[in-house]
């Protein structure tokens, strides 16, 4: 599980997380939404320890997370990542970027990670692309690629921040599917995104976030069909 207890987040003098408190389950899938500059971004580079934090603390499985390098590797490996931007490396190829990590942070031999990445190519349905080079990719396939070399970590727990709003509207499903997939494999996720179809299809629970804060959170349905705060069914309004 992943435990968030009174976290706070500023940067200078501007508090970007007051106060945030959000346990997740192992399994559980969490849609976070909220308008721009509501802290979800830094709600999740947070947990993966991209930020420091001013207060609170953050538990994964039991432990609370420390700034000992050695600590922070080790959460970094258990947690998968996945941006709006893809972040492929360029001058690599789609096999070279999904077993970089692997050889070079978890100490796989690359035959082994070969394998692994070949097979989560294949789960994101893009097997033949592997000597490829990103530019040569879509955009929803060079995401697809993203999400196998984050899960050629082997993670516990993958994160997504808006994974698909930088896409193309025709690519936005093939992305979502494959998160779909991931999800009914019981993989933990927590997503930011704003795709209701696919809040409603996948997830346990959705928050809301505004300034900074947890306003409201319940399960998909009566998220949308009935949310209890004011600034929940302007923010839905607005989205719809
Ligand atoms: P969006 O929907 O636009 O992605 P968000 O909910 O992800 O927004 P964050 O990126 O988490 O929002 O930002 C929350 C607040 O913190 C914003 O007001 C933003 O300007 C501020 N902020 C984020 N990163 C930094 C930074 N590195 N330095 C200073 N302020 C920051
Ligand atoms: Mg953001």
């Amino acid at each position: 599980a992943i435990e968030l207890q009174g976290l706070e987040k500023w940067y200078g003098a501007f508090q970007a997380l007051k106060n945030v408190d959000l346990t997740v389950q192992s399994g559980e899938k969490i849609v976070i939404c909220g308008p721009s500059g509501s802290g979800k971004s830094t709600l999740i580079r947070c947990i993966n320890q991209l930020e420091e934090i001013q207060g609170g603390t953050i538990r994964v499985d039991g432990k609370a997370l420390t700034n000992d390098p050695k600590s922070v590797r080790a959460v970094r490996r258990e947690i998968g990542m996945v941006f709006q931007q893809f972040n492929l490396f360029p001058h690599m190829t789609i096999l070279e970027n999904c077993i970089l990590g692997p050889i070079k942070v978890a100490g796989v031999p690359r035959a082994e990670a070969e394998e692994i990445a070949h097979e989560y190519l294949k789960r994101v349905r893009i097997p033949e692309q592997a000597n490829k080079y990103p530019a040569q990719l879509s955009g929803g396939q060079q995401q697809r690629v993203a999400i196998a070399r984050a899960l050629c970590m082997r993670p516990k727990v993958m994160l997504f921040d808006e994974p698909t709003s930088a896409l193309d509207p025709e690519m936005v499903n093939e992305v979502l599917d494959t998160m779909i997939d991931l999800a009914s494999d019981g993989m933990t996720m927590i997503c930011v995104t704003h795709e209701m179809g696919f809040a409603r299809k996948v997830a346990d629970r959705v928050i809301f976030m505004d300034h900074g804060e947890i306003i409201e959170e319940n399960d998909p349905e009566q998220f949308f069909e009935a949310p209890r705060h004011e600034r929940t069914r302007s923010f839905l309004g607005q989205i719809a």
